[in-house]
């Protein structure tokens, strides 16, 4: 793994930063600026419509990326990879073309508090808009999600009834950094209500473990390039077939047609039809390099790593610190990913941060675009470090020694 940073050339340039900030973007490997750079420089043409080479060739290589990231998270076919701006867009699309149509009032929709905004606020508006009811599945102390009953079975009973039309589940919380047992719960929604449609939110799971979206079981799934080697702009919603092709259209304009006549306009297959206008093309060839990087360096090994990483960053951060220290979700057992959330008593988060950055250390403070969840925990605003392959032992224990020297500025009068 260690050998994976001369990749990475912003780790060149700045050959003393600490990049602790993976969850908000990753840096992106040498290769995946030189797939992008490439179409500009040798066949940056606009694609689907031109019956030149160069067009061609941009047409085929934007089409290849569908199949490359539908192997990465072993959707049945290329046609239910749909290209979006972010994950954000991903989730909109799928309330605004379909939830639109569904929602009836007295419906319900249901979500977690746990979720990133991204993935809480479009279903929220969703069902204040056809005054649906809005449930929000609630999370003890630890972060894990309260759907447990006293043996530890998964229970739904209560939450999923025969009205819920949605429901939308984070696979890995970019606050807690856990991975839910998404599977488990899919599984007890279907056995209450088949019908209920399910996303899974993984902008936070694709890029750190293998995700497989037929072993969930899930209908959609949303993931954002950025966070994953690849280049911001770039979005995927994965959706099963059978829904994909009675969906209606999202945006309207060109290259989502099949023919427009003053008096009626016809749609194209998906995904097409969910693709209006000309899309992020260097971006999605940028997303390719950046799967094809990945799975070289093997989802597993890397999840392995991560998981080493988190567990030895929780671990230096405890026994630094002790009961000065909370990290939001570190009692739970489930599986994680390198990513903590803390408080650092008597030190405001943005303080933390911006003390770091004296230090060359990027982190991020605030609520993480997941402000339920941190009222739901009663923590105003924490600090975050997250790490991706690049991170090493070495720099965890440059951010605890950090951190011990900001606290002691911040908080001179604490003992530790
Ligand atoms: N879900 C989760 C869990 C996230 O962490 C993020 C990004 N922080 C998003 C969704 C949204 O991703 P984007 O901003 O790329 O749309």
């Amino acid at each position: 793994m260690k050998d994976v940073r001369l990749d990475f050339p912003l780790l060149r340039t700045h050959q003393d930063l600490i990049y602790l900030d993976s969850a908000a973007t990753s840096l992106k490997p040498q290769i995946v600026l030189d797939a992008m750079n490439r179409y500009y420089t040798d066949y940056g043409a606009n694609i689907h419509r031109g019956l030149y080479a160069i067009s061609e060739e941009a047409s085929s290589e934007y089409e290849e990326t569908r199949q490359v990231v539908a192997d990465f998270i072993n959707a049945p076919s290329s046609q239910e990879i749909i290209f979006t701006r972010n994950a954000t867009e991903s989730v909109n699309l799928i309330t605004y073309a379909l939830g639109r149509e569904m929602v009836d009032p007295g419906d319900q929709i249901v979500t977690t508090v746990i979720e990133h905004h991204a993935n809480f606020v479009p279903w929220q508006q969703l069902a204040f808009q056809h005054d649906a009811e809005f449930k929000v599945i609630d999370c003890l102390e630890n972060g894990d999600l309260d759907i447990y009953d006293e043996t530890g079975r998964i229970d739904l009973s209560g939450i999923i009834t025969t009205k819920t039309r949605f429901c939308a589940l984070t696979l890995v919380s970019n606050v807690l950094g856990t991975v839910q047992p998404v599977k488990e719960i899919i599984k007890a929604i279907r056995a209450i209500n088949p019908k209920t449609l399910i996303l899974v939110d993984a902008a936070q799971a694709v890029p750190h473990m293998p995700v497989d979206v037929q072993d969930l079981d899930c209908d959609f799934l949303a993931l954002s390039s950025h966070k994953m080697c690849g280049p911001t702009g770039v979005g995927v919603l994965w959706g099963r077939n059978e829904i994909l092709a009675h969906m209606p259209p999202f945006l309207f304009g060109g290259a989502m047609i099949r023919e427009v006549r003053i008096e009626e306009t016809t749609y194209d297959e998906s995904p097409h039809r969910f693709e209006a206008g000309t899309p992020d093309i260097a971006g999605v060839i940028g997303l390719k390099a950046a799967v094809r990087y990945l799975q070289g360096v093997g989802m597993q090994t890397l999840y392995k790593h991560e998981q080493e990483l988190g567990a030895t960053l929780l671990k230096q951060l405890q026994e630094a610190f002790g009961t000065k220290i909370r990290i939001l979700g570190a009692d739970s057992r489930l599986p994680r990913i390198g990513l903590a959330a803390f408080e650092l008593e008597g030190c405001h988060p943005h303080d933390v941060a911006a003390l770091l950055d004296e230090e060359n250390i990027a982190v991020r403070a605030g609520n993480h675009c997941a402000m339920p969840l941190h009222a739901r925990l009663k923590a105003n605003a924490t600090t975050r470090a997250s790490l991706y392959l690049y991170t090493t032992h070495d720099d965890i224990t440059k951010l605890v020694t950090a951190l011990h020297k900001v606290h002691t500025r911040l908080c001179p009068s604490i003992k530790k």
